[in-house]
């Protein structure tokens, strides 16, 4: 296929003819070439995700930061390779004393970030995203519609991503157009974007320009009809796990008490992860079988694996010291539980809710 050519049966076009710009800007500071292909590539395949929430002239900008953004991480990941190294050797060696630190600061980042929001935007997102109350009830409680819930939900979620990294830099933005800016592409705001000149600050601004890509990547949460995977490595992802998840199982039909139950299965396994395996991912999908609708999710991790799988499933035994309800909880909130683990492998969870009929 030439150059000049569209790369699929969608427009892509105008996406295409950023080729040439990214092979210089990461041409001048990679050498590899084929290593400066993989990058262009990469690098459009994040454009493409965000250009929905991108203005026309935002997009150009986006790309050149991007592509700043990923020739500067792929040197970062480099170094953390080679200091790693030894853990290959030994999986079982306890969690490194940053990353422990890593996770508690991202914790309280989310609380000092929910913390700078409007009380009424606090007030929405503890009750829809913690306590599960479900848009309808919310809406009726203050006398609005669903969809404006919805909306507000929305715009609240933006503007706590953007308070949220902003609170990990641990910084003030260094203008006074940065938290503007962020937010407008937080919120896919197109008209907004375009008054702010959100390009030619993205450009401008290295701040911005490393903090947008954490804003527009949501491809960790990609998604298929009837289906939801969430990358899991942080306690930022149990959020997201549980959230999807929760709207996932909604669809089926669940009752708000058993979608509270099946998003707390959900928090429980994926925190399992965070803890315990460093990396892993929920799937969460919907099934039928016989007239039965429900909710089947799967958490795999390649973490350490579990030796007694037995103790591991009994009840006071939380998995980890916090107030968690563990493995032990999650069997007990939903309707079928399997565990599979190999010490050194992995472990993976399998479990389904049933809907209750009324
Ligand atoms: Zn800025």
């Amino acid at each position: 296929m030439s150059a000049g050519q569209p790369a699929s049966e969608f427009q892509h076009d105008d996406v295409v003819e950023l080729v040439p710009l990214l092979r210089r800007v990461i041409g001048a500071r990679v050498r590899d070439r084929h290593v400066v292909e993989d990058l262009v590539q990469e690098t459009l395949t994040r454009v493409m995700a965000a250009r929905q929430r991108l203005e026309p002239r935002t997009l150009a900008p986006y790309a050149v930061v991007t592509a700043r953004n990923l020739t500067r991480s792929l040197a970062t990941s480099q170094d953390r390779s080679k200091r790693h190294a030894h853990r290959l050797i030994d999986l079982r060696e306890p969690v490194l004393p940053e990353e422990e630190a890593l996770r508690r600061e991202e914790r309280r980042a989310i609380t000092t970030a929910l913390a700078r929001l409007p009380q009424q935007d606090q007030k929405a997102l503890v009750a829809h995203e913690v306590e599960g109350t479900d848009t309808a009830t919310l809406a009726a409680s203050r006398d609005s519609t669903p969809g404006a819930v919805a909306a507000q939900l929305s715009r609240a979620r933006a503007r706590l991503r953007v308070e949220y990294l902003l609170e990990l830099e641990q910084a003030e933005p260094p203008t006074a157009r940065c938290r503007p800016v962020l937010l407008a592409l937080s919120a896919g705001d197109r008209r907004r974007q375009r008054d702010l000149d959100a390009g030619g600050h993205l450009l401008a601004c290295g701040w911005c320009a490393r903090l947008s890509e954490p804003l527009l990547d949501r491809r960790r949460t990609a998604s298929v009809a009837g289906e939801v995977r969430i990358p899991i490595r942080t306690d930022a992802d149990v959020v997201t796990a549980r959230r999807q998840g929760r709207e996932l199982a909604a669809q089926a039909g669940f009752s708000a008490t058993e979608l509270t139950i099946i998003a707390t299965a959900i928090s429980e396994i994926a925190r399992n992860i965070v803890m315990f395996a460093e990396r892993g991912e929920v799937l969460v999908g919907l099934v039928g079988e016989n007239r039965r609708q429900g909710v089947t999710v799967v958490a795999r991790d390649a973490g350490p694996g579990i030796p007694d799988l037995e103790q591991a499933v009994r009840d006071g035994y939380s998995g980890y010291g916090g107030m968690g309800l563990g493995l032990p909880g999650s069997r007990r909130l939903m309707d079928e539980f399997e565990i599979s683990s190999e010490v050194d492998k992995g472990t993976t969870v399998t479990m389904t809710k049933w809907r209750r009929d009324a």
